[in-house]
C-alpha cells in the first residue's frame, strides 16, 4: 500500500461525465500500479490545483475531490498534455510483456496438464 493517494484523473472525469458513482479502486493504493488500466496515463499523486501530495481518503472526504483544495481531480483526456509520452509508452510495452509472458505461462501449465 502507498502511504498517499494515488488516481487516474481520467477515470474520475469519464465516470462523472456518464453518471458513474465516484470511487477510488483498490488497485490505486497498490505500490507497484504506477498507470492507470484502462487509460495507461500515470496516476495522480498532487492535485493539479494546489500540487499537494493528498493522503488517503478517509471515510470522510469525497472520492474525486481534494481534501485540501476541495477542486474536482478529474480531467479531461485532451488536457493532459504533461504526461510524459515516452515513459507511457515504455511502461505499456513492459505491461504488455508481462501479460504475455503470463500468458505463455498459463498455456505452458495447460499443455502439461495433458501429459499428467
Ligand atoms: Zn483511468
Ligand atoms: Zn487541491
Amino acid at each position: 500500500m502507498r502511504p498517499h493517494s494515488a488516481w487516474c484523473p481520467i477515470c474520475f472525469e469519464d465516470w462523472k461525465q456518464n453518471n458513474q458513482p465516484i470511487y477510488e479502486p483498490l488497485i490505486w493504493k497498490l505500490k507497484v500500479i504506477n498507470v492507470c488500466p484502462s487509460h495507461q496515463t500515470l496516476l495522480q499523486t498532487k492535485c493539479q490545483n494546489c500540487q499537494k501530495i493528498l493522503p488517503q481518503l478517509s471515510s470522510r472526504s469525497q472520492p474525486g475531490y481534494c481534501s485540501k483544495c476541495y477542486q474536482w481531480l478529474g480531467i479531461k483526456k485532451d488536457d493532459i498534455h504533461d504526461i510524459d509520452q515516452y515513459l507511457l509508452e515504455k511502461m505499456s510495452l513492459k505491461i504488455l510483456k508481462n501479460a504475455l509472458t503470463y500468458q505463455q505461462e498459463e498455456i505452458g501449465k495447460h499443455s502439461l496438464n495433458l501429459y499428467v
